[in-house]
């Protein structure tokens, strides 16, 4: 049953709106709230802990089951980070407090930074991108500023077909241009044909490593060659980490510029639009131009120092989605290197187990050694006239969250597979199970495909639609 809001419930006769108090304050008129939202629907203790316990169960998380989404690291969230980033002592703090009473925060603010270097083989970062998408954003304009301060004119930025679309984005809202190249036949970017893009009007290439299709880029040495050699600089989406970490660092790949999604690897939760975090990190020639203000340590006190006159300033307010920084903190501190390392290699063995098992009635187009994920192709039942949608909506129906479909752009009817390191070998047998059972009867009963999903209350929405004319309030 679709539970609708608590002010629908006014309708019920026993129900009666409670107006707020009436008392004098002395809040400045322009700020009193007005209209309806002063209306409060009367309603018992129990009306309303069943109103969210059912609005609950519409949801699907990684807390029910399997979240293969593709792209997305959809694994499990530590309760712990939770119970942590909710301490009093986080919670009841404000950014405007003096720097002596928030020690412990800044605390972690500089010792998360100093992790995520460690980690990515990086010299600088800042944690205050709220997503990835802002995090390439940030890294464009230093990248700009850098190039400026130089006083070089470099306006291309050069981003594969495989790229996840905010790369393109991004680079033209930092007032770039964008050159695609091809993938090639191994569904990698190969260094012969990035040489003839590269030249003194290149400023960056984008690359995700490993790719979108779960592949290691195995040129990037000789692709980081040729593009310093140019005079040019390497970005790396940071979104695909989990497939790498512990075991080898952008960094060391000749990396210059990386962005990391605190709620793909770093275990945050995500899914909704809830805050996220997508910190950047620069190698040294770039770190003037982070923003500020940033959390430096002196005589073992922490500070913020906005003394940068080469930083392009703020891009969030304050230091970024701090209790999510917490979290981060919490799950890197939590891990240790041992446990770091484990997430790429237990990650990598689900991914390929599945690739394996799915293989065996999926067409799999860049059929090699994964990472953390790969890409299956429904393209063989458009004749029967399903499409990688239909076989997605029908996975909702055996309770399964769908993989992420039509991405890459590369894969057509793309289906794209992320388990996760904290998925048992168990969950991944019914995911195969469940899959299978979706695709036989895709032969034998397409009906039931193209009319899925059957067993949830939201059928086939308007897509589109619903991005384009985005309603977010009641
Ligand atoms: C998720 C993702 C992004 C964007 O990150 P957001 O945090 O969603 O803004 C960029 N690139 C790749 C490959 C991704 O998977």
């Amino acid at each position: 049953m679709l539970e609708g809001s608590l002010f629908e419930k006014k309708r019920s006769k026993v129900t009666k709106y409670v107006d707020t108090p009436k008392v004098e304050l002395e809040i400045p008129e322009r700020f009193l709230r007005r209209g309806s939202l002063s209306k409060f629907p009367s309603l018992s203790e129990l009306e309303v802990v069943r109103h969210f316990t059912n609005l609950s169960r519409l949801n699907y998380g990684i807390d029910n089951n399997i979240y293969p989404l593709g792209s997305c690291s959809m694994k499990y969230n530590p309760k712990i980070n939770e119970s942590l980033a909710e301490l009093d002592e986080f919670v009841d703090i404000h950014p405007y407090m003096d720097e002596e009473y928030v020690q412990g925060a800044l605390k972690i603010i500089y010792e998360l930074e100093r992790l995520l270097c460690e980690i990515t083989g990086m010299d600088g970062f800042t944690l205050q991108p709220s997503a990835g998408a802002h995090g390439e954003l940030t890294g464009l304009l230093i990248a700009k500023a850098y190039f400026k301060d130089k006083k070089e004119e470099r306006d291309l930025v050069i981003v594969p077909d495989s790229a996840h679309g905010t790369n393109p984005a991004s680079a033209v809202m930092a007032g770039f241009k964008v050159v695609e190249v091809k993938s090639d036949e191994r569904g990698l970017v190969s260094p012969s044909t990035i040489k003839h893009f590269l030249n003194d009007r290149t400023a960056l290439i984008m690359l995700t490593n490993p790719n979108t299709l779960g592949l290691f880029e195995e040129d990037i040495e000789e692709i980081a060659y040729l593009t310093h050699k140019v005079g040019g600089l390497l970005y790396y989406d940071g979104a695909n980490l989990n497939g790498i970490v512990g075991i080898t660092r952008p960094g060391d790949m000749g990396f210059d510029i990386v962005h990391l999604n605190l709620h793909k690897t770093f275990s945050t939760p995500h899914g909704g639009g809830g805050p996220g975090s997508g910190p950047l990190g620069v190698k040294d020639s770039l770190v003037p131009f982070l923003p500020v203000p940033r959390v430096s340590l002196k005589e073992g006190v922490y500070s913020l120092d906005y003394d940068f006159p080469k930083s392009i300033g703020k891009v969030k307010c304050f230091y970024g989605n701090f209790t999510v920084l917490i979290k981060a903190y919490s799950y890197i501190r939590l891990l240790g290197r041992e446990g770091l390392r484990s997430i790429a290699e237990i990650s990598t063995l689900n991914a390929n187990y599945l690739q394996k098992r799915i293989g065996e009635f999926l067409e799999i187009p860049y059929k090699r050694l994964c990472k953390h994920e790969f890409v299956a192709s429904l393209k063989s039942f458009r004749s029967k006239g399903i499409r990688a949608l239909d076989i997605a909506k029908r996975l909702i129906d055996k309770g399964f969250h769908p993989p992420t479909i039509y991405f890459p752009l590369i894969v057509e009817e793309a289906f794209m597979i992320e388990p996760t390191e904290t998925e048992s070998l168990d969950s991944l047998n019914r995911f195969v199970s469940a899959l299978r059972e979706v695709i036989e009867e895709a032969d034998i009963n397409p009906d039931i495909v193209k009319e899925a999903p059957k067993e949830h209350i939201i059928k086939r929405i308007d897509e589109a639609k619903a991005s384009r004319m985005l309603k977010v309030k009641w």
